[in-house]
């Protein structure tokens, strides 16, 4: 669906009109704007705001500074430079596509909306921003700044994760949209959902569209979006196996699918008595219990209960617990009953970090274990 309305429009002039005011025009990604600036900006905003991906982005540039190189890097240098943003299936994903990007058009990112729409990672929204921000393309786009906006405006009931109010906005983005300055009217939008018609307390008074917003009217803007109906978190638990020898930590690396997959993690057992058995095979007699952390995932709480063994000390009677041994452990699942594998592990030397993937309760642990020294 591509926009519909044209500059002069009520709606269309009034946010023109406040984006030439008060619009974002200094964001990195706006300066010298490539269509690999701009992807790589939309993809990191999914989720999160501009604050916290500024210093992410601009470190991603100076180390990939176009797509070839960034497919050129290895998943790890990916995933070490993404380490707190979250999500990390869209650090896969943006290394994922610019591999096919590289492979299959030259290195250079496609123009053509159905072609950028079948990448990984891309959706909708994010393809229409793009090819309307660095080509003028007339695709409207629906991110969460957008939806509310429209919701407010337009008084549109139920949540807005639901098939049926995404479509119903996806058809009044349209209608609003004109398909002269697209990128300026794309850009409003978003920083008008992002600094105006903000989640809590809007500043209806600052707003271009007071005059004719239903929900402004109404005096309700509280009323929209409808909140998603709150599920109560499920609880998990996992045991976090610190081993410490020689000031190095064991770290292994998960699947590349599921949670923080590809990164690098604890080893990490379901229960505590997994984790005592574990230690008992292996003539450890004494462990340290560090105080649990809680992570939440967007699905779940996950409480984190660090176990920390330091090989060094008192030690005589441990098996040698070196990478070899360690993956004959692993090998013998079985018989040990514990969640290690035989994926890659390592020691990892927390004085020396070496440029992995690492999501931020591990990374918080690893600063914790290097401030000790
Ligand atoms: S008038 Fe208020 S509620 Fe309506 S769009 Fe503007 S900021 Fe949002």
């Amino acid at each position: 669906m591509q926009a519909q309305s044209n500059k002069n429009a009520p709606f269309a002039k009034a946010v023109l009109n406040w984006y030439q005011k008060f619009g974002r025009k200094d964001l990195p990604w706006q300066q010298e704007k490539t269509l690999y600036k701009v992807w790589l900006s939309e993809v990191m905003l999914q989720q999160t705001q501009v604050t916290t991906v500024i210093p992410y982005f601009q470190r991603f540039i100076n180390t990939f500074p176009n797509i070839t190189a960034l497919a050129n890097a290895p998943l790890d240098e990916v995933l070490h430079l993404w380490t707190g943003l979250g999500y990390y299936a869209r650090a896969r994903n943006l290394h994922k596509t610019a591999q096919i990007i590289r492979d299959e058009y030259q290195g250079n990112f496609p123009t053509d909306f159905q072609t950028v729409l079948s990448l990984s990672g891309i959706g909708r929204s994010t393809a229409g921003a793009i090819l309307s921000s660095c080509l003028n393309q007339p695709y409207p786009i629906l991110d969460g700044n957008v939806k509310r906006v429209l919701a407010r405006y337009f008084v549109v009931d139920g949540w807005t994760g639901e098939k049926k109010v995404e479509n119903k906005l996806w058809g009044l983005t349209a209608q609003v949209t004109p398909k002269e300055y697209i990128a300026d009217f794309n850009q409003a939008m978003m920083d008008l959902g992002a600094m105006v018609c903000t989640r809590t307390k809007p500043k209806c008074d600052l707003c271009p569209l007071s005059s004719e917003c239903q929900s402004h009217r109404r005096n309700d803007w509280q009323s929209y979006p409808s909140k998603k109906v709150k599920k109560t978190l499920p609880e998990k638990k996992g045991y976090f196996l610190i081993l410490e020898k020689q000031g190095k930590v064991a770290l292994e690396q998960r699947e590349k699918s599921g949670i923080w997959g590809g990164l690098y993690c604890f080893p990490q057992f379901d229960t505590e008595q997994d984790v005592i058995d574990y230690l008992i095979q292996n003539r450890v007699t004494e462990y340290q219990q560090w105080t649990a952390v809680k992570h939440t995932f967007s699905h779940y709480h996950l409480y984190i209960y660090p176990i920390y063994v330091n090989l060094d000390e008192g030690s005589e009677n441990i098996e040698n617990i070196d990478r070899t041994s360690w993956k004959k452990i692993a090998e013998n699942k079985s018989e040990y009953q514990s969640s290690l594998s035989t994926k890659v592990k390592y020691w990892y030397d927390p004085q020396n970090p070496e440029q992995i993937g690492l999501a931020t309760p591990i990374k918080n642990l690893l600063l914790q274990i290097a401030k000790r020294k």
